[in-house]
């Protein structure tokens, strides 16, 4: 047998590195920008054409490079910024890996273009699969002038993989964000397709904040500024009522590099403890600063998760410095979370449920009963049933209605006579000739208004009920961009939104029939799930939008419910085309039939 292992040549090992620092044209932003960063530039443009796969450009007039220094950048493991291990535990540059432009190289065409102070003229190198194809001396400013062209021309599957040209903006523009608030003090430029996205002039944190997510947060924020022998802490935590429903606006930067840390996440959460509801984020931007030999930033390829010496102390000080932060603007708890008396007075939350409990409980019939498996007592929903109006209970008298759901439309026939019970705020308890129905209250409205927003189309658009005061929602840039791209369908679906300034939108009509509902969070909470939708299944971008808005309009867990309005859910639920289950495969209800009942309270012969 001859031997069987082979070196890679040295392009398919870059190619295969490469997978781990560029993963999309916004990695390459992330790179370029740092680079530029790294050269003490004080003035960096960023130039990107269809959304980077086609250009993603960085002009900078920082320090420059030599020629050999401009051929070696392009080497694996060539950098200029450690010569030893221990720098590793000193670092003050963003990049010390050396691995960004051989790794752009090796899955781009790279044209580059640079010159130091003290040279008289630059060097010109393109760069593709790794090769240098050409290099000469050129005249040029200081600086860097850097472009990657045709990402993954020569790793077609890879260029599959790219998203939507919507998609892969929306990561560049947060890449650009992340760097240009890390460094107010230099000025920054995004032009995308021709188009100045972002000129950002020099100014202070807090003005390159302010620039960055909207002038409406000026006055929302409060100072963070802690300083100890052992760290600094400086920044903005946005005032508890400002709070969001979604995640969006919370950055942390530690030695000015951005950071996910969902344990130091946490800190900043738990000083706002109640003070917001559990649902709601706060905006906050924190620059912390330490002794880089307690940090270690090399766990991670892309240096977005960096470990601390002792997490504790980090945790404790973030924390405090928030609360400090908030307790200064005396901003006290504004929001009560204790329970009810009515629910504190029940057993199940006084009484806890012991091991005595436990064991009585395990030995009773019924128990045993359900705890059998492939026992015929739960019957999966019926995507049949359609004959709900078996139901037979007397009249009660109505309520009034609490217009939670709209009622009925005209010329259809109310049963009022069909009393519904109510459970928990959560279930409906639907009686019917041979047994009775549980239907969950939120997945039930949940399916009927995502079949109604579904029988919309370009033919048949849903009528628009205009507001009487539009709401104005503020966006950050990449929110903006993704909601133009959602205009049309949601035109479609009853929504009138128009362009209101720079990244900021009227809300002037909303569907009709379609419970009232606060749209404007309605929308942000939309964008954030069309920013976090986990790619597993891809759902088109229609149907997402369809399924959010459908949850989101639903009525809630919590919502006491009339019977009228109890009555045009069921009636409404069985005319849809599938009753049993929501858009996502969740039940909606079950059935409990009664024969089965009866025969678990059969006598054991
Ligand atoms: P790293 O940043 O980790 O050192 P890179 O591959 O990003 O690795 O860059 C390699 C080297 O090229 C850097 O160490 C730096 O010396 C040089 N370099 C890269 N970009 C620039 C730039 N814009 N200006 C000056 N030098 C640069
Ligand atoms: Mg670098």
């Amino acid at each position: 047998m001859p031997d069987i292992i082979e070196l890679l040549p040295d392009n398919i090992a870059n190619q295969i590195a490469a997978g781990e620092v560029i993963q999309r044209p916004a990695s390459a932003v992330k790179e370029l920008l740092e680079n530029a960063v790294d050269a003490d530039a004080t003035h960096i443009q960023l130039i990107v054409a269809d959304a980077g796969k086609s250009l993603v450009q960085v002009i900078d007039n920082g320090k420059g490079m030599s020629e050999t220094d401009a051929r070696l950048s392009f080497e694996r493991h060539a950098t200029s910024k450690i010569k030893n291990i221990d720098d590793l535990f000193h670092i003050r540059t963003m990049g010390f890996r050396g691995e960004a432009l051989a790794s752009i190289a090796a899955v781009a065409q790279v044209e580059l273009k640079t010159k130091r102070g003290e040279d008289k003229l630059g060097v010109l190198l393109h760069i593709e699969n790794s090769v240098v194809t050409r290099q000469e001396p050129c005249a040029a400013p200081d600086g860097t002038n850097i472009s990657m062209k045709n990402l993954f021309f020569n790793v077609p599957a890879r260029r599959n993989f790219l998203k939507s040209n919507a998609a892969e903006m929306r990561h560049i523009i947060e890449e650009f964000i992340r760097v240009a608030m890390a460094f107010p003090k230099i000025f920054f430029s995004l032009v995308q397709n021709g188009q100045e996205v972002f000129h950002l002039d020099p100014g202070s944190h807090k003005q390159r904040i302010i620039q960055l997510l909207g002038n409406h947060y000026s006055s929302k924020l409060v100072t963070v500024k802690e300083e100890t022998d052992y760290m600094n802490i400086y920044g903005f935590a946005g005032k508890p009522d400002s709070a969001k429903k979604t995640r969006g606006d919370q950055y942390l930067f530690v030695n000015n590099r951005f950071i996910k840390s969902p344990y130091l996440n946490h800190a900043v959460m738990s000083a706002y403890q109640d003070m917001i509801s559990k649902d709601s984020f706060p905006l906050y931007v924190l620059y912390i600063d330490l002794d880089p030999s307690i940090v270690d930033i090399n766990v991670h390829p892309t240096k977005q998760e960096i470990k601390f010496e002792d997490e504790k102390i980090m945790y404790a000080f973030v924390q405090a410095a928030i609360k400090h932060a908030l307790a200064q603007f005396s901003i006290s708890p504004s929001l009560d979370f204790s329970l009810n008396a009515d629910i504190q007075q029940l057993d199940a939350v006084n009484k806890p449920f012991n091991i005595e409990k436990q064991q009585q409980a395990a030995s009773s019939g019924i128990y045993q009963d359900f705890t059998k498996k492939n026992q015929a007592h739960f019957i999966p929903p019926d995507n049949n049933l359609k004959n709900w109006k078996d139901f037979y209970i007397p009249a009660t008298s109505p309520q009034t209605p609490q217009q939670i759901l709209p009622l009925q439309q005209e010329g259809k026939k109310i049963l009022t006579e069909i009393p519904f019970i109510q459970l928990h705020q959560a279930y409906i308890l639907a009686v019917r000739e041979n047994g009775f129905i549980l239907v969950n209250q939120q997945l039930a409205h949940e399916r009927i208004l995502y079949e109604k927003f579904t029988s919309f189309s370009k033919e048949k658009k849903a009528a628009i009920q205009q507001s009487l005061f539009p709401q104005t929602i503020h966006l950050t840039p990449d929110d903006a961009l993704l909601l133009e791209t959602l205009l049309p369908d949601l035109q479609e679906l009853g929504y009138q939104i128009e362009q209101f300034g720079k990244h900021a939108y009227l809300i002037q009509g909303t569907p009709a029939d379609i419970p009232v509902n606060n749209d404007k969070n309605i929308l942000e909470i939309l964008l954030d799930q069309f920013k976090h939708a986990q790619a597993s299944v891809e759902l088109n971008a229609r149907e997402k939008l369809i399924r959010s808005l459908a949850r989101q309009h639903a009525v809630k867990t919590g919502d006491t419910l009339t019977q009228k309005e109890m009555l045009v859910l069921i009636q409404s639920l069985f005319e849809c085309d599938t009753p049993g289950f929501t858009p996502s495969g969740t039940p909606v209800f079950l059935e409990f039939r009664k024969d089965y009942i009866d025969k678990m309270f059969e006598k054991k012969s």
